[in-house]
């Protein structure tokens, strides 16, 4: 019987990923598609990191890591976390894997029982709800709009906490939205967590180095919740190394444990290679991750200013990450030849197929009236790209 389980079958495909998959098939028919769907950084990876990665080939790092990784690329982590963050984690609390990604799933399968509550803040990252999913869990979603800056306020919180309520999953610098929380805010969130002791706190800070407000903040620092916080982080944004599929987690020693075990079982330790690459992305000079940064807040105001000029659209100023989300219900609804836009993720149908620029409709982020533009690519890619959007949504009457 050629049927796959319930568990696959009731599973989204990553629409980023499927976006940024049609847009590669359109550029191989030859057309001119401005990918702004997918997020990830144009950069190369700086060259201190590919070295050590060769050099890692040469000195025969080739055999199995240990589970959570390598012990010295653990303590360059630890080295992080208490010289950027003021965190103080054993090696044996960080566990390695491959992207954040599986950083997240392995939190949320470690600690996540059938029919257990999950509480995501939407609009939320694509892959948070499918992976809870795959936990056996319920996710409640808590809904935020762009007049409220995309965050959710402590109210909103204490009212979305149930007696199943297992675990939060925060983003910030967030995808998709960008927006940020302040110090403040994330005390005033942890004030309401610490009154509910069973809940783990995910904490995604996969963005944490592209952040024009200012210092990361951490919602780890607050010490009436410290011992439940999991740190998401790893090396793909930061260091432009999103192929070579490294991130990590920093947990409370019994969840890194459960989190060893599983990873024992399915995918083992990281690659080598990447590891040693990862090691001297954090020991070595940060000067790369400062002047990437500065081009993505240089872009952040160029894109901010052209889309604000397109009409229909609200826009935020965000203050991290990669993204632009701009509200844009005002064209659902409307038509072209004869073909009428439902939702927004028609309506990137529709920039792709018309204007030739791909992103991603806000559906698939949990907010239907929004759409995502990825601006981690050229000035002229992203100046050529408002023109296509602009122009081409005109055409919808
Ligand atoms: N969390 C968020 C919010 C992300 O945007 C991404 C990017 N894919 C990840 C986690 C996963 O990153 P990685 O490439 O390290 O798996
Ligand atoms: N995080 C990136 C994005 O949102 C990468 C794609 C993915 O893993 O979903 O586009």
């Amino acid at each position: 019987m050629a049927q796959v389980s319930a568990r696959i079958a009731n599973l989204a495909a990553s629409e980023t990923l499927a976006m940024s998959q049609k847009s590669n098939e359109l550029k191989a028919q030859g057309i001119n598609v401005i990918n702004l769907s997918v997020g990830e950084p144009d950069f190369f990876t700086p060259e201190h990191i590919k070295k050590a990665a060769k050099q890692a080939i040469d000195d025969n790092f080739s055999f199995y890591t240990p589970v959570p990784g390598y012990l010295s690329l653990r303590q360059a982590i630890c080295k992080k976390l208490e010289k950027e963050n003021g965190l103080s984690y054993k090696p044996e609390q960080i566990i390695c894997s491959n992207g954040a990604k599986q950083a997240v799933c392995n939190t949320l399968l470690a600690v996540v029982d059938q029919g257990d509550e999950v509480i995501i803040p939407a609009p939320c990252w694509v892959s948070y709800v499918e992976m809870v999913k795959l936990a056996e869990g319920v996710s409640r979603v808590i809904r935020t709009g762009i007049e409220q800056d995309f965050k959710i306020t402590a109210a909103q919180l204490e009212a979305a906490i149930t007696p199943k309520t297992r675990a939060i999953i925060l983003c910030a610098p967030s995808n998709p939205t960008g927006s940020v929380y302040s110090k403040t805010e994330l005390e005033s969130l942890a004030n309401v967590l610490a009154k509910y002791p069973d809940i783990i706190i995910i904490a995604d800070e996969i963005y944490e180095h592209i952040n024009y407000a200012g210092k990361h903040e951490s919602i780890a620092q607050f010490e009436n919740i410290r011992d439940r916080v999991v740190i998401i982080n790893g090396v793909s944004k930061a260091y432009a190394m999103t192929g070579w599929r490294l991130g990590w987690m920093a947990a409370p020693q019994w969840i890194a444990s459960a989190c060893s075990k599983l990873q024992g079982q399915y995918t083992s330790g990281p690659s080598s290679i990447a590891q040693k690459a990862a090691e001297a992305a954090y020991l070595g000079d940060q000067q790369c991750v400062e002047d990437m940064r500065n081009a993505f807040m240089r872009r952040r105001d160029l894109i901010v200013k052209l889309a604000s000029q397109i009409e229909g659209f609200k826009v935020n100023k965000p203050e991290g990450a990669f993204y632009l989300f701009p509200e844009c219900s005002y064209y659902i609804g409307k038509s072209y030849n004869g073909k009428k836009i439902e939702t927004s993720a028609d309506l990137a149908m529709f920039l792709l197929e018309e204007g030739h620029v791909a992103c991603v409709g806000g559906l698939a982020f949990e907010a239907p009236d929004y759409i995502r533009f990825s601006y981690a690519t050229s000035d002229e890619n992203i100046i050529e790209a408002m023109k296509r959007v602009k122009e081409t949504l005109a055409k919808l009457k």
